[in-house]
């Protein structure tokens, strides 16, 4: 029997998002501060509409890169890890871990509600988030949503859903 599937993918140079991060790993080790120029591809797939594509590729492009721009030039921060406690103080987040600490300006930070700030984690939270304004703006639930985040060249993660 055959089975046709049919995707559409957008990975533009300018899905560039530059952020600072660190993460906890290894149980009890966590990273210095440091930063990647994050890319991102991202593929939708399903049946054909009416017009005989998946979807739009402009209005794909055009919620990715505005979720790109919110990231871009901030401090990655996740909020679900309980080895890297963030605390309000004033205009700013603090991060605690062991002895160290960060204090980052609240508007510097992009607050994630995930448990570290891994490419795979980041991966599910962009998908997640990519599926959330294509419903919001064109009541469109992707049958599959893969996201591919490259943290550097020749170096990602990707996370895939299928409903
Ligand atoms: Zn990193």
């Amino acid at each position: 029997m055959l089975a046709e599937r049919f995707s559409i993918r957008v990975s533009k140079d300018y899905f560039l998002f530059c952020c600072a991060h660190f993460i906890t790993y290894n149980g009890d080790d966590c990273e210095r501060l440091h930063g990647h120029n994050y890319r991102i591809a991202v593929e939708v797939g399903g049946p054909l509409d009416p017009n005989q594509y998946v979807f739009d590729f402009v209005a794909l492009k055009r919620r990715t890169q505005s979720i790109v721009d919110e990231l871009d030039h901030h401090m990655l921060l996740a909020m679900e890890n309980p080895l890297l406690p963030v605390a309000e103080q004033g205009d700013n987040l603090v991060v605690k871990f062991g002895t160290k600490m960060w204090s980052f300006p609240k508007e510097d930070c992009v607050q994630l509600a995930i448990a570290n700030t891994t490419t795979e984690l980041l991966a599910k939270w962009f998908a997640g988030r990519l599926t959330t304004e294509l419903e919001k703006q064109y009541g469109y639930t992707p049958k599959v949503m893969r996201v591919e985040v490259e943290e550097a060249t020749g170096q990602s993660a990707t996370y895939a859903i299928t409903r």
